[in-house]
C-alpha cells in the first residue's frame, strides 16, 4: 500500500492499472475453426435436416450431458428453443407457467407468444433461483409448467422443484442458458426437467454467436418441438409419431433453424469449454475467498450439492448497512474510479416490464391477464437493488493479479468509508 490512500474518485491514484475491458468475450477463433468455416462456405451454406455440423453439434451436446438426454434439437436462438419447449409442453391460452421473478426475460417471454400466462415466484437470495416455497404457493388449477432457471450458473434446488412437480402433476423446463457445465448433486443440469434449453448466444459460456439447443428424453416433446421449427427434411426424417409426422411438409408454420456456420462456432466453443471452465472455477473460487473479508459484500454463494456458483456474470450483493447507508450508485462510482469494471446488473425484475406488468399486449388485444408478482420487499427486489456486476474472469493464473487488484480496490473503499459518505452527502444534501 502507498502512503496516500485517497480514493481515486476524490483525487487519489487508482489501484487497478489494467485498461478496460477486463472481460474479453467471446474468445477469438483458432485456425482450425476458421478453416472449417471457410470450407463450409464453399460446400453448403444452407441447412439440410441435421446433416453436417448441425447434427455433429447435437451429438456433441448429448455427449456433453453424459447420456442424460436422448434428443437434442438446435434452434436459431435460445428464445426460439424455449418457444418450442413451451409449445411442445402444451402452453396455450389459459395455461400458466411459473418462473422466477428476477431472471433474463426470454426465459419466460415466449409463453406470451402462445397466449399463455406467466406467474412470477420469488427467488432464493443465496442461489438466486426459484424459491420452492413461493413456487408451491403460486400453483393454481391452471398451472401446467414450472420454469427452473439456473441463474448465473448456480443450479436450482432441483430435488424440491421435481418433488413439487410430481405432487401437482406439472412439467418442468430447465433454462440452462447461464449454466453450461453446471452440476447438481453430480449430474449435469439440463438432465432433470421434461425439457431443457441452453442458449448459445455470443455472451454465453458455450457460444454459437446466435443459437440455442433443446434437449429432452421425451419422444413426443422432441417431435412437437421439431415440427415447430424444422419443417420438411428434418421433420420427415426425425419425427417418429405417426400422427405428427403427417405435418412434415409444413411443420407448424415456422422455421427456426440454426445455420451451419453457428453450429461450427458452437462445436469449437464446446470443445474448448472444459479448459475454460476449470480456469473460471479457479478464478471465481479465489475471488470469492478473498471477498469474504470485505465487510460490505456478500460474495456469491455455492451450495454444497453443486460444483459451481455464478460463473456467468459474477454478482455479489452490496450491504449498504456496512457502509453507513452509502448508495450503491456512489459505491459504483468509487470502484470505477479505482479502475474496476463494475456496474449494477441491467436486467430488471420481470414484473416491472410492460409485457409482464398487466399492460395490454398488442399481439393479442384484450386477451392479457395480469400476472402475480411477489410483493415489494421480496428477495427478487433486494437482489435487483443490491447486486454488483463484475467480470467473469476466465484466465488462470493469468487473471490472478487483476483479481487481487479488485479485492484491494474493494478494501480501499472500505478504509475510506467516511470520506465517501461525506462525498455522497455533498452530492445529495
Ligand atoms: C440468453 C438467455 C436466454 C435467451 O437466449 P437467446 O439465445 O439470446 O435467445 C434465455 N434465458 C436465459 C436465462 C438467458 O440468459
Amino acid at each position: 500500500m502507498t502512503t496516500d490512500d485517497t480514493l481515486a474518485l476524490l483525487g487519489g491514484a487508482p489501484v487497478i492499472h489494467q485498461p478496460l475491458p477486463h472481460e474479453v468475450w467471446p474468445p477469438p477463433a483458432d485456425e482450425a475453426e476458421l478453416a472449417e468455416l471457410a470450407r463450409q462456405r464453399n460446400t453448403d451454406i444452407s441447412i439440410r435436416g441435421n446433416a453436417g455440423p448441425i447434427g455433429a453439434l447435437e451429438r456433441d451436446f448429448l455427449d456433453f450431458l453424459e447420456g442424460g438426454a436422448r434428443f437434442a434439437v438446435t434452434f436459431n436462438s435460445g428464445t426460439s428453443a424455449l418457444f418450442a419447449a413451451y409449445f411442445a409442453l402444451g402452453v396455450r391460452e389459459g395455461v400458466r407457467v411459473i418462473g422466477p421473478a428476477l431472471t433474463y426475460h426470454a426465459a419466460l417471454s415466449p409463453v406470451f407468444a402462445l397466449r399463455g400466462d406467466v406467474v412470477l415466484a420469488d427467488i432464493d437470495p443465496a442461489s438466486r433461483c426459484l424459491d420452492p416455497k413461493t413456487l408451491e404457493a403460486a400453483i393454481t388449477e391452471r398451472t401446467k409448467v414450472i420454469t427452473a432457471v439456473h441463474q448465473w450458473g448456480h443450479p436450482c434446488d432441483m430435488d424440491a422443484v421435481l418433488d413439487i412437480a410430481r405432487r401437482y402433476g406439472l412439467r418442468v423446463v430447465e433454462d440452462c442458458s447461464h449454466a453450461h457445465g453446471s452440476r447438481y448433486k453430480g449430474r449435469p443440469v439440463g438432465t432433470f426437467g421434461d425439457a431443457a434449453v441452453f442458449s448459445l448466444q455470443a455472451n454465453k459460456a458455450v457460444f454459437a454467436g446466435e443459437g440455442g439447443i433443446l434437449v429432452t428424453n421425451d419422444p413426443l416433446l422432441h417431435d412437437r418441438a421439431t415440427l415447430l421449427g424444422h419443417y420438411r427434411d428434418r421433420s420427415r426424417d426425425a419425427v417418429l409419431d405417426e400422427d405428427l409426422r403427417a405435418f412434415w411438409v409444413t411443420g407448424f408454420g415456422l422455421k427456426l433453424r440454426m445455420s451451419p456456420f453457428n453450429a461450427i462456432v458452437a462445436r469449437h466453443a464446446l470443445a474448448s469449454f472444459p479448459a475454460r471452465k476449470k480456469a473460471r472455477h479457479h478464478c471465481l473460487n479465489h475471488f470469492t475467498r478473498q471477498l469474504r473479508s470485505v465487510s460490505y459484500l456478500e460474495p456469491v454463494h455455492t451450495a454444497d450439492e453443486v460444483d459451481m456458483g455464478a460463473w456467468y456474470g459474477y454478482k455479489p450483493l452490496y450491504r449498504p448497512e456496512a457502509m453507513g447507508g452509502l448508495p450503491r450508485s456512489v459505491l459504483i462510482d468509487a470502484l470505477r474510479a479505482e479502475g474496476m469494471e463494475v456496474g449494477a446488473p441491467s436486467g430488471p425484475r420481470l414484473g416491472t416490464l410492460p409485457l409482464y406488468s398487466g399492460a395490454e399486449n398488442p399481439l393479442f388485444p384484450g386477451a392479457f391477464k395480469e400476472p402475480s408478482s411477489p410483493a415489494p420487499g421480496s428477495h427478487a427486489e433486494h437482489v435487483e437493488q443490491h447486486a454488483l456486476s463484475l467480470p467473469t474472469f476466465t484466465d488462470w493464473p493469468g487473471d490472478e493479479p487483476l483479481i487481487d487488484a479488485y479485492v484491494e480496490a474493494f478494501r480501499k473503499v472500505e478504509r475510506n468509508r467516511d470520506a465517501l459518505l461525506r462525498h455522497a452527502a455533498r452530492l445529495s444534501p
